[in-house]
C-alpha cells in the first residue's frame, strides 16, 4: 500500500472547503470523460456542494444508459462564478473546449503523458489507468460511499478507458477499485452489454465498408482505416457509430498499430493506435495532437494526400523505433 500523493489532500481539503464546483473534462467526450466526471459529481452533491457539470461537447449517444448523463449542460463559455473548477482528464487547459476558465482557482486531475501543470493544484499520475482511477481514490479520500450509480460510471469509465482490461497501466490498483465497485451491487455483465452489445447495425454494416477497404502497409505492420460522409451515409451512421473501430484491426498479429483517417468535416481528424511500445503518442504530439502512447489522436486542419502520407510514415518511423 503506498501512501496517497500530497496532492490529494489538498485536492480534498479544497473541495471541502467550496461551496459550488464546476465540473468539466474534453472536447468530444469519452468513456472516461463522462464517467469520472458524473461519479465526482455524485460524490460532491452527497457533501452537499452545488455541483455543475459542463462540457463543450455532448456525449455520443452510447453513453446515454449513464446514470445522471442529463445533468452535463453544454456550453462554450462558462460566466458564472464558482469556487472552485475540476478538469478531469485534461492535458492542457485548452483541451476542454470552454472559454472563461483562465483566471479560476483549477484542480487539475490527469492521467495523460505531457501534462502542462496548469491548474492551482494539479495531481497528474500517469500511472492510472484511467482518469477514474484518481476519482475513485478522490472520492474514498472523501469520505464518500459508491452508490451503485456512481459505481457504473467508474466501471464504465475504467472498462472504456483500458479497452475492456487489454491496454497499458492495468495494475493491482484497478482491480482493487473494480472489486470495490463490483461490492456495491452492480452487474459489471450488463454494463459492459450496455456498452459493446447495444450499437446500431449502421455501425456493423460501417465496420464492413472500412474493414473490407483497410490498408496495410510497411509490411503489414500498419493498418490503414479511411472514413469519409459518403461512407457515412450509405452504412446509415452517424459520427457517434465510429467509436472503438479503430482498435479491431490490433486483433490481427502483424499489425502493430492503425492510423484512421476520418475526413468528416473540414478538418481530418486522426485517431492513431498502437500495440506495446510502439509510440504513436509522439506521432500524435508532432501535429501538434495529444493521447497516450498506444491510444492518441490529432487534427489536420488542411488535410493533403502529402498530409496523409506524413502521418504514415511516421507511425512507420515509430514501429522501427520500437523495434530491438
Ligand atoms: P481518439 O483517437 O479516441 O479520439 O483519442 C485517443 C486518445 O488521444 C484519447 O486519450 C484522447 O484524449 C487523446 N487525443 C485525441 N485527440 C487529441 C488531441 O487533439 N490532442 C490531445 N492532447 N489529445 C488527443
Ligand atoms: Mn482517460
Amino acid at each position: 500500500m503506498t501512501s496517497p500523493p500530497p496532492e490529494l489532500g489538498r485536492i480534498r481539503d479544497a473541495l471541502l472547503g467550496a461551496r459550488s464546483v464546476l465540473l468539466t473534462s474534453h472536447e468530444r467526450p469519452d468513456g472516461d470523460s463522462l464517467g469520472s466526471q458524473l461519479a465526482l459529481g455524485a460524490a460532491l452533491r452527497q457533501l452537499g456542494k452545488q455541483v455543475r457539470i459542463i462540457d463543450y461537447d455532448p456525449a455520443p449517444d452510447l453513453y446515454a444508459f449513464l446514470p445522471d448523463l442529463g445533468t452535463i449542460e453544454i456550453a462554450d463559455n462558462v460566466t458564472d462564478r464558482f469556487d472552485t473548477v475540476v478538469v478531469l482528464e485534461c492535458s492542457s487547459l485548452d483541451r476542454t473546449g470552454l472559454r472563461g476558465l483562465d483566471e479560476r482557482p483549477i484542480i487539475n486531475i490527469d492521467h495523460h503523458p505531457g501534462n502542462v501543470m496548469y491548474g492551482t493544484l494539479n495531481w497528474h499520475d500517469e500511472s492510472a489507468c484511467a482518469c477514474a482511477e484518481l476519482v475513485s481514490e478522490l472520492i474514498d479520500t472523501l469520505g464518500v460511499p459508491l452508490t451503485p450509480a456512481m459505481a457504473t460510471q467508474l466501471y464504465v469509465a475504467i472498462l472504456t478507458d483500458t479497452g475492456s482490461f487489454r491496454h497499458a497501466n492495468i495494475t493491482p490498483r484497478t482491480f482493487t477499485i473494480c472489486q470495490k465497485i463490483a461490492t456495491t451491487g452492480i452487474n459489471p455483465t450488463d454494463v459492459a452489454s450496455q456498452v459493446y452489445n447495444n450499437g446500431s447495425l449502421g455501425r456493423l454494416r460501417l465496420t464492413g465498408m472500412l474493414l473490407e477497404r483497410m490498408q496495410l502497409e510497411h509490411g503489414h505492420r500498419v493498418a490503414v482505416l479511411r472514413l469519409n460522409d459518403a461512407m457515412l451515409a450509405e452504412a446509415g451512421c452517424t459520427p457517434d457509430d465510429i467509436e472503438g473501430i479503430v482498435n479491431i484491426p490490433l486483433a490481427a498479429r502483424d499489425v502493430q498499430a492503425v492510423v484512421f483517417f476520418k475526413d468528416t468535416g473540414a478538418a481530418m481528424r486522426v485517431s492513431l493506435r498502437s500495440k506495446g511500445s510502439v509510440d504513436v503518442r509522439q506521432v500524435a504530439v508532432s501535429f501538434g495532437g495529444g493521447g497516450h502512447r498506444n491510444a492518441a489522436g490529432l487534427t489536420i486542419e488542411h488535410p493533403s494526400s502529402e498530409t496523409d502520407s506524413l502521418v504514415l510514415s511516421r507511425v512507420a518511423a515509430a514501429i522501427t523505433d520500437s523495434e530491438p
